[in-house]
């Protein structure tokens, strides 16, 4: 079924299987909308967050990193506009109480749940802050919030950064960190959670640059996610009409994954105007400005900000993976076709057998890879059934250790997840074999990515 579409289903009966993705609290009875992540999936996040941060921060020398609080000073959302505009508009059917985002139903079909017609009620607008109390009094002076977004951190650092990095314009801001948002209607496994965890960047030009910025993002996010091996027949921009833009965007596009669920947003785009540092700046009292040396002049810069989420990454990235193949005699194989840069073990070192005299030797192998690559070992069960636990995993190479190599040549079998060929090469030469093969899938993505060239007249 190469290509064709998975359900939902079958993804999160995976994740749990093999130790992605369990629901959180489960010996308790769940709790709604919420997910645990296991052994494996911390591995696949990780590998999601550290290829961004590469990309985004370390690869380049006009971005730099900070990591700000979830819950600080409350004037920070007022600033932001959160506290008076952070609503979703909801409606509620009458006849089965279903509730549903007035902007993500058609207001005049039946109710999607129960078929019940004209029965909505007027759209209500819902603060999707979550709210806490800090300090041992719960008045209202107490309240705080957990961040919705980790983007004003960013903003309300703009100062700092700027004078301990000496950084010129353009220059960009960024953070990976959770968020925390009382959707009211989360679901579809972790499409839509309550908390979640964010990858954004501010990066701040001068004003009348600000456009030739929102392009070249708009290109490299999607040459990012190219480069780390999501289908591009899969990937698309949607740009938002200008009469739906959010309060502070001059301009928005998401980019777009073909989910079980059909197309929706994987990660947005906004080109947000000198909006949040001039409120910041009117909000705090302190000038939030960058002076410009040619013009001897102050300014407020004008920013882009990609933004995109760390769990809708990971969705995209096992529906994209996932694959079904019937082989010889009706036997069938689930795979996870992960790129190498994410699969969360990259090696799996087998022993043909549990035999004694295999077991020192493969020990040693595992030993000489465990620097070089996220590996593990597996010696329970058939080698067949070894391979098949693999596959499902994702894992792009086994290295197996068998009798002749203890025996006769020392050397090993490396066997293509894909491909299923084996291919046998010296103990010696496994690394930069094993290397070699990484360095390989890693140029032919970033070739597809490079060879990407969008046309923005056309959205
Ligand atoms: P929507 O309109 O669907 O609620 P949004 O446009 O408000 O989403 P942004 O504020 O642009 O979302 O957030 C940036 C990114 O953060 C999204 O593209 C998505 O990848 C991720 N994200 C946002 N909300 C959630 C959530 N509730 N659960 C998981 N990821 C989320």
């Amino acid at each position: 079924m190469a290509g064709g579409p998975v359900e939902m289903e079958t993804i999160v009966s995976l994740c749990k299987r093999r130790g992605f993705v369990y629901p959180a609290a489960e010996i308790y009875g769940g709790f709604a909308n919420a997910w645990d992540y296991g052994p494996l999936g911390v591995e696949l996040r990780r590998n999601i967050r550290d290829a961004w941060w590469r990309a985004i921060v370390q690869e380049r020398d006009d971005v730099v990193g900070i990591e700000a609080t979830v819950i600080t000073n409350p004037r920070v959302w007022v600033a932001s506009g959160h506290v008076s505009t952070f609503n979703d508009p909801m409606v509620d059917c009458k006849h089965c109480n279903s509730r549903f985002r007035a902007d993500h139903i058609d207001l005049h079909a039946p109710c999607p749940d129960c078929g019940a017609s004209g029965v909505f009620t007027e759209p209500r607008m819902f603060n999707m802050m979550l709210k806490t109390y800090v300090g041992p009094v719960q008045s209202e002076d107490a309240v705080a919030y957990l961040r919705p977004e980790t983007a004003q951190g960013m903003f309300i650092n703009f100062e700092n950064v700027l004078t301990t990095t000496r950084k010129k314009l353009p220059f960009g801001i960024a953070q990976i960190g959770r968020s925390f948002r009382n959707e009211i209607t989360p679901g579809n496994f972790i499409f839509r959670t309550r908390e979640f965890e964010q990858m954004e960047m501010e990066y701040f030009v001068k004003q009348g640059q600000h456009e030739a910025a929102y392009d070249y993002w708009r290109t490299e996010r999607m040459r990012w996610f190219l480069k780390i091996g999501v289908r591009p027949e899969k990937l698309r921009y949607l740009a938002h009409p200008k009469e739906a833009l959010a309060h502070y965007s001059i301009g928005t596009t998401d980019i777009e994954y073909e989910f079980p669920i059909g197309w929706q947003e994987l990660e947005g785009i906004a080109s947000r105007s000198d909006y949040d540092l001039r409120q910041h700046a009117d909000t705090s009292g302190r000038p939030l400005s960058y002076f410009d040396e040619e013009t001897k002049e102050h300014i407020v810069p004008y920013c882009v900000e990609p933004a995109v989420g760390v769990d809708r990454t990971f969705l995209t990235l096992l529906c994209d993976a996932y694959d079904e193949e019937t082989l010889e005699k009706n036997d069938k194989r689930t795979v996870l076709r992960f790129h190498p840069t994410m699969a969360p073990i990259t090696v799996a070192v087998l022993p043909l057998s549990r035999n004694e005299k295999l077991a020192p030797k493969a020990r040693a192998v595992w030993d000489l890879l465990r620097p070089h690559f996220k590996t593990q070992y597996d010696d329970a069960q058939s080698i067949g059934r070894r391979y098949r636990r693999q596959d499902e995993v994702g894992t792009p190479w086994c290295v197996t250790v068998d009798f002749e190599t203890v025996e006769q040549d020392d050397a090993v079998t490396i066997r293509e997840r894909d491909s299923m060929t084996q291919a046998r090469v010296p103990i010696a030469d496994l690394v930069p074999a094993l290397r070699e093969r990484y360095d390989a899938a890693v140029a032919q993505t970033a070739q597809i990515a490079a060879a990407f060239t969008p046309n923005f007249a056309t959205l």
